[in-house]
């Protein structure tokens, strides 16, 4: 397949999501990337809950324990787009955002000022922000309410400790800290009651010195109702979204990414069973959602001041 990847910004570019699940290793030795990265890598979390703070293992095999990265997503991210490039993809960045260009039903491709490209399929991975969704009938199913996390990283001289992620509940919500270089730490709040006074740093890293500003994201639990359809399919956030406490934002992109190149290949080898895999695909993704929500509910629940609508 011929396949062109269009990116907005400039790399490096900020996006947050630096602690990775061990999961994502195997999945980045398909992609050819061996994890050949320098990083802090962990065993779990330590998780201050329902109780006295308990240290979560990842839990391990044969070739012995598994382990986590800590890892700057610009870092990451260029890899994935070096590796796009050596494997033959046209790489476009950064771009003016493009709009589709639609055939009867169907997506057919998508213009860049004024350049049409005309695809087989449109792959939407712009994440959150949605962009596919805002030119398409393409609703949200909502599964939370609003939920904004807030945060930001710091500096300075800290304890050995924050070697090993920790998050803590705090009284309607929790905090999630995580050092990602040797004297860079990210935190992350989030308030059960959206409508509550924005938190800043935790209390517990006040004497570091702040780096960049205190950011928001919008976090509410949503999935796409249509993530798959006629010349499109939706990835990572821009298909599904849950807040950081499910931990394994990153490797959803990439399971999504990966799910999609194969039903692309399966459409292309079986043009007459495309709604077969549409279907295919949009049940795949609406089960993985389902489970996480599933255990995230249960999670919430266990909190000390656990939010009503969970
Ligand atoms: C505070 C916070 C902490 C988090 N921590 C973790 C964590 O520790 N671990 C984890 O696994 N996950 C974490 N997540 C979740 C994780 O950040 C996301 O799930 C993940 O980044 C989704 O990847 P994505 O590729 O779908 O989207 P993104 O990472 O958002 O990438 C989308 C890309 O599309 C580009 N783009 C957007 N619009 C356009 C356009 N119109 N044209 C062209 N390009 C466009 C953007 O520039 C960007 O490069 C966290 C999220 C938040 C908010």
């Amino acid at each position: 397949m011929q396949v062109a990847l269009l990116e907005r910004e400039t790399f490096a570019r900020h996006r947050p999501g630096e602690t990775l699940h061990p999961a994502i290793e195997p999945l980045l030795g398909q992609l050819g990337i061996h994890s050949e990265f320098v990083c802090l890598r962990h065993l779990g979390h330590w998780v201050q809950w329902d109780g006295a703070a308990r240290f979560v293992e990842f839990g391990g095999d044969g070739a012995g324990p598994w382990r986590g990265f800590q890892i700057e997503r610009a870092v990451l991210d260029a890899q994935l787009l070096d590796r796009a490039g050596a494997l033959g993809v046209q790489i476009i960045q950064p771009c003016a955002s493009p709009t589709i260009i639609q055939a009867g039903n169907r997506v057919a491709g998508v213009t860049l000022g004024a350049e049409r490209c005309l695809a087989a399929c449109v792959v939407d991975a712009s994440g959150g922000h949605g962009w596919l969704r805002r030119q398409l009938p393409i609703q949200w199913q909502a599964f939370s309410p609003r939920l904004i996390a807030r945060y930001g990283y710091c500096q300075g001289e800290f304890e050995p400790g924050y070697d090993t992620p920790r998050l803590n509940a705090v009284k309607d919500g929790w905090q999630w800290i995580a050092r990602v270089d040797t004297h860079l730490l990210h935190w992350t709040t989030l308030n059960f009651d959206s409508s509550s006074a924005p938190t800043g740093a935790p209390d517990t890293l006040k004497h570091l010195t702040p780096v960049g500003p205190i950011r928001g994201a919008d976090v509410s639990w949503r999935l796409s109702d249509a993530p798959m359809g006629p010349g499109y399919i939706q990835v990572g956030d821009a298909a599904a979204i849950l807040d950081p406490a499910s931990s394994h934002g990153v490797l959803k992109a990439l399971m999504s990414g990966m799910q999609a190149a194969q039903a692309i290949a399966d459409c292309h080898v079986w043009p007459g069973g495309e709604h077969v895999v549409h279907q295919h695909f949009n049940t795949w993704l609406h089960n993985q959602f389902q489970a996480d929500v599933d255990a995230l509910r249960q999670f919430y629940r266990a909190h000390p001041w656990p939010p009503s609508w969970a």
